[in-house]
């Protein structure tokens, strides 16, 4: 016999799992389910698709029995099963980056949100629950040898040889106080038929039922075996005959989610192409959503046999929140993961589901409000990727995605802003570097609002890359207010006498500032500021150089930034008297860094500025 630890992390999990879980603990089963549904699948393609597997029978069945008087609930599959180094691997530590992430966010997290332990489909470990001891013993297709893993979910497990008559999985419970109530027969089909009731294959529950004379006297048992559950794949059924909660069901089941999703899109395709496909958009963006390796959330089937779950390809990246089933009769069985990227039918699945999914969304801000504020509130920013990534499907999405205005609370989009422009507008205006709070509250902001133009407040950290590169919508220019360029159309600079004047002031600013800025200019967009930056035409912000620098991107050159100062207000008028350069240096410095500090930017020298202010205020 040999003795494991578990890896830390799952330690951690496991801790986790057990204390957090409690109000939802019925779904260890719809875990085990799944996974032996999963394992069922995976076997099912094998024997289809590898030779070295055609000689294998596959009948496939999940069996479930119990037995209350030894507090023992037992599901068995006849799947894919595993040997001793799966079980170590696969039952003893936590594979998945994503799902470490998640331990780490879970264990900072005071409120244990189980949501979205669910979402990560912790699976197996749940079942520590409800037992306080568990068995498995698994026989891998192909393989003769047959092992038992033992744990008590605490420290670590055991292996050792085992007796198992075919290949496949047996998951043995010794349940606890928490658990015992898994022991019976309604509980068990209630919770089947509640989360599984759609897993492909038969399930079958085996019990005894008591019988009774007709005296009402008991005269013995007879032992049943029944399927419980209806195992058909859903998305090859008819709309009509499909409720609202079988949807649902079927999404908690493959999302592992404990939430309904937003909506789900069904589709069948008949004709040159044959398909059906089952889309699903959740409630909550997924937890993984963010990290480079999120889990793939749509599964191929190819005439209802599963393919893969495995595979990111089957949906562009910035659709990657969605959920669902694709399912093609035009596919060979055995293809191979290889070739399934470049094939031409899920290609053209691929795109006519990527369309359906827009037209949906489109559907969807048109007709339901409530839906589409939940859903642009969770995947306006996936939608911004699809921008920068999709060009074919670009015009669509700029429909879809909102952005945040200087003129109207809430989302707008650009067709609102477009309808709102002045009949003389000429661009669409942005903002862009920072929260939305300190955007609002630019000086760059004051003149367009003085002249009644709106301007977009994008505070995404992707709207920087994402907004220059789309460059148009329809006949309009996309134009970033903080940049040197965009104030042609807020009139003439100041009137030439100004300008005139100002010019010699302007000129020592620039001299006193030296290296620290690109330029220093007289400027047409401030109001009751007296200065602001901006970024040169092609440079990039500098809160984005910043944000860059943070990220480790240290090749970036340091962006200078143009100062632009008020000729017209009181501390610039005040300095044509002055002589002292050194007060004009004074006034320079603190000009800059007032700006830098009112876009939210953080200076390079707090003391110095604090002197230069000091300096001024004595006087
Ligand atoms: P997940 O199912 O999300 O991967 P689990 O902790 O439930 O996470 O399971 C871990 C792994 O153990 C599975 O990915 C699978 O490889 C293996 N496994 C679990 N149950 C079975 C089973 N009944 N048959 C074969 N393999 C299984």
């Amino acid at each position: 016999m040999a003795v494991h630890q578990f890896q830390t992390e799952v330690s951690r999990l496991l801790h986790l799992i057990i204390h957090s879980l409690y109000s939802h603990k019925e779904i260890f089963l719809r875990e085990l389910v799944s996974n032996a549904s999963d394992a069922l699948d995976k076997l099912k393609y094998l024997t289809v698709a590898d030779e070295a597997y055609k000689s294998i029978a596959f009948e496939p069945r999940i069996d479930i029995s119990f037995d209350k008087e030894a507090k023992t609930l037992t599901i068995a599959d006849s799947g894919i099963g595993m040997n001793e180094a799966d079980l170590v691997e696969h039952l003893g530590t936590i594979a998945r980056s994503g799902t470490r992430a998640f331990v780490e966010k879970l264990a900072a997290d005071a409120k244990k949100d189980s949501n979205l332990i669910g979402q990560f489909g912790v699976g197996f470990y749940s079942a520590f629950m409800v037992a306080d001891k568990i068995q498995v013993t698994s026989r891998k297709a192909g393989e003769e040898a047959a092992w038992m893993w033992t744990s008590d979910g605490k420290e670590g497990f055991d292996i050792e040889n085992a007796e198992r008559s075919g290949h496949g999985t047996t998951v043995h419970l010794h349940l606890n106080d928490e658990g015992i109530e898994y022991a019976e027969r309604w509980s068990i089909e209630d919770i089947v038929k509640r989360y599984s009731n759609h897993v492909a294959f038969p399930i079958y529950l085996s019990y005894d039922q008591k019988e009774w004379d007709d005296k009402g006297k008991e005269k013995g048992s007879v032992h049943k075996v029944e399927q419980i559950n209806s195992g058909s794949a859903i998305w090859r059924r008819s709309k009509s005959e499909l409720k609202d909660e079988d949807y649902a069901e079927f999404y908690k089941q493959i999302s592992h989610d404990t939430e309904d999703p937003l909506f789900h899109i069904h589709t069948k395709a008949e004709g040159s192409l044959e398909y059906a496909t089952l889309f699903y958009v959740p409630k909550k963006a997924p937890f993984d959503l963010y990290n480079v390796d999120y889990k793939a959330g749509v599964k191929l089937y190819v005439k209802r046999v599963f393919i893969t779950d495995d595979d990111k390809e089957l949906m562009p990246t910035w659709l990657r929140f969605v959920r669902g089933v694709i399912d093609s009769e035009d596919l060979p069985l055995n293809i191979s993961r290889e070739i399934l990227q470049q094939n031409r039918v899920l290609q053209n699945i691929k795109n006519a589901s990527v369309k359906k999914l827009l037209g949906e969304f489109k559907a969807l801000a048109d007709n339901n409000k409530e839906k589409w504020e939940t859903f642009i509130g969770e995947f306006n920013r996936p939608l911004k990727e699809g921008l920068y990534q999709d060009f074919a499907n670009r015009e669509a999405i700029m429909e879809l995605v909102r952005f945040k205005s200087s003129k109207v609370e809430g989302w707008t989009s650009l067709a609102e802003y477009s309808s709102r422009m002045k009949g003389d507008q000429k661009s669409i205006y942005y903002i862009t570097g920072g929260e939305e709070k300190t955007l609002k509250a630019s000086p760059l902001l004051e003149a367009y609002r003085a002249k009644d133009i709106e301007v977009l407040v994008m505070s995404d950290d992707i709207d920087e890359i994402v907004v220059p590169s789309v460059g148009k919508y329809k006949d309009w220019e996309l134009k970033a207010v903080n940049r040197s360029g965009a104030d042609e159309e807020l009139g003439e600079k100041k009137d030439k006498d100004t300008e005139k004047e100002m010019a010699p002031i302007v000129e020592r600013l620039k001299k006193a500032l030296g290296e620290r800025v690109k330029d220093v200019k007289l400027s047409r967009r401030l109001h009751d500021s007296p200065s602001c930056i901006v970024a040169d035409e092609n440079d990039p912000s500098i809160q984005f150089a910043q944000m860059m620098r943070a990220m480790g991107q240290t090749e970036l050159p340091d962006v200078k930034p143009i100062l632009e100062v008020n000729g017209e207000h009181p501390i610039l008028l005040a300095l044509k008297g002055v002589e002292d350069e050194a007060r004009v240096a004074d006034v320079a410095g603190v000009l800059l860094d007032q700006a830098l500090l009112v876009e939210g930017i953080k200076i390079k020298d707090p003391a110095d500025f604090v002197k230069r202010l000091n300096r001024l205020l004595s006087k």
